[in-house]
């Protein structure tokens, strides 16, 4: 057995049947096929920051280290090859470094380039599915590599179509970006607003300075960011709470069908959570929306903890939350 520990960010003490490290896609290629064929359960890990293992895992862990990234002049934009194992973060960096504009809003998101068009991470304003060319993957049933345009990846609010039609059936391997050299910033979003004649870096170090100052290191204290995920309830449902929270912050998200987006973080925060802990976990103090593995957590604690807060905001919103986070049991993902 190896120890999960440090491969998942949370960092709860579990183990699985196998961990095998993948660093070029063709050595592996017939063993995962075969594992997707024979039904075992495998799961594809990058960095481990979306994951939680609430107990050993039966499986086999296969863990993303594919590396390489290649900037090409392509007339007036930016062309980006990356290799899905490749940290977000430090590519982020790196074109921040060269002057190249698009990713900053998106700067400390934890995880790998693979993770980044499964969810099209957010933050900020910007998502980045508006900077993918396309994306590349094994096909696991036919062992194919396989490129799919952006447009053909079904982008939508943290949703694509590796989480519906792909789900499960493919290894990302590569991302390529296409980024404008005639950049516009974003600047439009909460504290960002606030920047006078806001850059590239200015906008980055903001976004930093922003993340660093609500969320905690996982290297100091476990945890897998954003627990659950931002909802979207209709007019009728936000009226109701407006009558008992007239100030309740909310944003539109669709004007014509009426949908309302909602801080979850608010939500949890306005019915007392924030601060507090149930077991071995902590709803964090400087972020509602971020559960934390304080004191020597067990996955059940985790569940624990996360179904109470479920429970609570319906109870009080009639609004149900959906945890953002994977959450794995001994052989396959499980839903609150
Ligand atoms: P926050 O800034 O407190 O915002 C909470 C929610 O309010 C988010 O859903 C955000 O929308 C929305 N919001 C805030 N300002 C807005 C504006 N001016 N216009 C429209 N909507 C607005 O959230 P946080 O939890 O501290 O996170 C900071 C940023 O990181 C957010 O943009 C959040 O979405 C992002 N984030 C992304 C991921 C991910 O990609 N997996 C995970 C965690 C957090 P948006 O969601 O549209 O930004």
């Amino acid at each position: 057995m190896h120890s999960l520990e440090s491969l998942h960010t949370f960092g709860l003490p579990y183990r699985a049947k196998q961990v095998i490290p993948i660093h070029q896609i063709d050595e592996h290629a017939q063993t995962l096929h075969e594992s997707y064929q024979q039904g075992c359960p495998f799961i594809i890990l990058g960095e481990g920051s979306n994951t939680v293992f609430t107990e050993d895992y039966i499986g086999v862990v296969w863990q993303n280290h594919l590396r390489g990234i290649v900037f090409n002049e392509q007339g007036d934009h930016i062309q980006i090859q990356v290799a899905s194992g490749e940290n977000w973060h430090a590519l982020v960096t790196q074109c921040v470094q060269r002057g190249i504009g698009g990713f900053e809003n998106l700067a400390l998101i934890p995880g790998t380039v693979g993770a980044a068009p499964i969810q099209n991470i957010g933050a900020y304003g910007v998502e980045v599915a508006q900077f993918i060319e396309s994306v590349e993957y094994l096909d696991l049933a036919t062992q194919q590599i396989i490129t799919l345009t952006g447009a053909a990846c079904e982008f939508g609010y943290r949703d694509s179509i590796f989480k519906h039609a792909l789900k499960d059936k493919v290894f990302i391997t590569q991302v390529n970006f296409l980024l404008p050299k005639q950049h516009t910033l974003v600047t439009q979003y909460g504290e960002l607003s606030a920047l006078m004649s806001p850059t590239i870096q200015s906008v980055y170090d903001t976004v930093i300075a922003i993340r660093q100052a609500k969320l905690p290191d996982p290297a100091q204290i476990g945890n897998a960011g954003s627990f659950f995920k931002n909802p979207v309830i209709d007019t009728s449902l936000f009226k109701q709470i407006l009558t008992h929270y007239p100030d309740a912050p909310h944003y539109m998200v669709n004007a014509e069908q009426g949908l309302i987006k909602i801080p979850a973080a608010w939500l949890i925060d306005t019915i007392g959570f924030k601060g507090t802990m149930q077991g071995g976990v902590q709803c964090h103090p400087q972020q509602a929306l971020v559960l934390t593995n304080l004191q020597d957590a067990t996955g059940q604690d985790l569940i624990a903890f996360a179904q109470t807060i479920k429970q609570a905001v319906y109870a009080e919103f009639n609004i149900a939350l959906e945890h953002e986070v994977q959450l794995m049991d001994a052989r396959q993902r499980v839903t609150l």
